[in-house]
């Protein structure tokens, strides 16, 4: 650990919170830029509903969901009109305070009015979001699923998923919330840090009992039930998939900005957490994306009142190492250089030639063991991996190992011969011909950063928005260069106006998209959103594209 920071270069750099040391050259950090304001409860919202514009049906996996305080009016209308069309819709919903953790300042509410309006509501985002009244109880319990994602590469598109995560439980026996039931956390809030202070919360050092378990435990009874796992699965991986292609267009803003093309720099990758809720017809429903997801594997026991120790939680430990351990397998830069030294390396390791540094724990056989321990020394974690009947079978054809998983870690595994097969699957590219077509906004993403100008910036000025319109032939006699300034000023003015980041002035993504999808619109009339948007990033595209060329 380098508290005070560490000047000499290192392979990997493990950031305890967020990405934040600019005089980082080389190697890989397990953080990106951005990242933490990324999975905000109001940005991952706001991400998911441009999303929900393009593509309704296929982001229909995350609830309605509102922006506070500044779509209260619309949330107020919408919810009367719907309860006015259907007067038997008795919705209830749930308020989240906007960078809020652990459950903290969530409420539940039958009404729009019951939204607490203390102190200024400005300084207090929050998204109020659709509750989930119906969700699958095991036991007759509510829980969610954490469920762990490497985000290997942004460019190109890189996705992991573990094959296991944990699920958390209620503590109290769930019933569907009424206004005498709303206040009751304990059966609401799945939070492991909310329930432990529950007198039920059961530690357990079985995986399949207990208030916190894994998430393969559930699947094995859901399908001794008769689920089709599998489908749960694939549901699981698409949520996966698509909430992360809603990301990356602002990742990539961050990215240019924090680690400039052409400037030394160092690559990132990063562990997320997914909390995903399975609805009681088991579709899978995203609540949340966390950041910088716990990776304790402990947890605290009070011996006698105001005294605690830390015991070993066998269920995360289950789980969380070997997410840790393969992260590091796949990050790892030796990786990288077996690649290309393995057609002559591997040989001469197999066939005793070649010497290996001694390592100090004892070698049993031959020089492969050599090569295993100097690794299990390296990353001294413990190595388990539970496989357990028909579900993992099932699991197992969904996130197979296949080639899909990349000649690196064929290589991997030849020479860590005794480790485990890793837990962590590639989702994507293995299914990029599948979700390729959602990442239109990805594309704008591209434009905006080609006219940003300044390297280090997030904000498009004036005459970037300007040489955009000119370059990409969008004025013409309908559409003025006076109508570009006041498009401009319009939409960046509300942007700023609703208090989201306006440290630097200027027009920032999300505004970006919001003209771009106007002039779409107004390019193409009368077709659905997703085709008017293709059509102009099609038709700017092109028009670079001829501008390059004669440069
Ligand atoms: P936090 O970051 O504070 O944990 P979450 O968004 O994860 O916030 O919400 C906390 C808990 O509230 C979740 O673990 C889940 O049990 C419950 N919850 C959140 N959103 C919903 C929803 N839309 N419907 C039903 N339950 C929800």
């Amino acid at each position: 650990q380098y508290p005070f920071g560490r000047r000499l270069p290192c392979d990997i750099y493990w950031h305890g919170v967020s990405f934040h040391d600019n005089n980082i050259f080389s190697g890989q950090v397990n953080k990106f830029p951005g990242m933490t304001e990324m999975v905000r409860k109001v940005t991952l919202s706001r991400a998911v509903r441009t999303m929900q514009d393009l593509f309704p049906l296929e982001y229909d996996f995350y609830p309605r969901s509102w922006i506070l305080p500044e779509e209260l009016p619309l949330f107020v209308d919408e919810v009367r009109m719907m309860k006015d069309s259907d007067p038997s819709w008795k919705p209830t919903f749930i308020v989240k305070p906007d960078g809020g953790c652990q459950g903290d300042g969530i409420y539940l509410i039958k009404d729009p009015s019951d939204i607490r309006q203390t102190g200024s509501i400005q300084s207090r985002p929050a998204v109020v979001q659709e509750y989930i009244c119906k969700p699958l109880l095991v036991d007759k319990l509510k829980f969610d699923i954490r469920l762990y994602v490497l985000l290997k590469s942004l460019e190109p598109l890189e996705i992991y998923i573990a094959k296991d995560g944990l699920s958390r439980f209620c503590t109290e026996p769930y019933q569907e919330p009424t206004l005498k039931n709303l206040h009751q956390v304990f059966m609401h809030l799945t939070n492991y840090s909310l329930n432990i202070h529950s007198g039920n919360f059961i530690h357990s050092d079985n995986v399949n009992t207990g208030s916190k378990r894994t998430f393969s435990s559930i699947l094995c009874r859901l399908s001794s039930r008769g689920a089709d796992v599998k489908k749960l699965w694939s549901d699981i991986i698409s949520l996966v998939i698509k909430t992360i292609i809603a990301l990356t267009p602002e990742l990539k803003v961050y990215y240019q900005s924090d680690i400039p093309a052409g400037k030394p720099g160092p690559t990132c990758f990063q562990i997320l957490g997914f909390d995903i809720l399975l609805m009681k017809n088991l579709k899978p429903m995203l609540l949340e994306v966390n950041a910088n997801p716990s990776m304790r594997i402990e947890h605290e026991q009070e011996l006698s009142p105001g005294v605690f120790e830390n015991v070993p939680s066998p269920v995360d430990e289950e789980v969380k190492v070997a997410v840790i351990r393969d992260t590091l397998r796949l990050m790892d830069p030796q990786n990288k250089k077996r690649k290309d030294i393995q057609c002559w390396l591997y040989p001469a390791i197999a066939d005793g030639k070649l010497q290996l540094k001694p390592v100090k724990t004892q070698v049993k056989h031959g020089m492969k063991d050599k090569q295993h321990k100097h690794h299990s020394l390296k990353l001294s974690l413990k190595l388990k991996c539970q496989t357990s009947g028909h579900v993992s079978e099932a699991n197992e054809d969904l996130l197979d190992t296949g080639p899909a998983d990349g000649p690196e870690h064929e290589t991997t595994r030849a020479l860590e011969p005794e480790l485990p097969s890793l837990c962590l699957k590639q989702v994507f590219p293995k299914y990029a011909k599948q979700f390729n077509y959602l990442r239109l906004v990805d594309r704008v993403a591209a434009l905006f950063i080609r006219f940003l100008g300044v390297k280090g910036t997030t904000k498009l000025g004036p005459t970037g928005f300007r040489t955009f319109i000119r370059n990409c032939k969008l004025s013409n006699s309908n559409f003025s260069m006076a109508c570009v300034d006041i498009l401009y000023i319009d939409i960046t003015r509300r942007r700023n106006g609703m208090g989201i980041d306006h440290k630097e002035s200027g027009m920032c993504l999300q505004a970006f998209v919001e003209a771009f999808f106007c002039l779409a619109q107004k390019k193409y009339k009368s077709l659905p959103l997703h085709q008017q948007v293709t059509l102009l990033i099609d038709f700017c595209e092109y028009q670079l594209s001829v501008l390059d060329e004669k440069r």
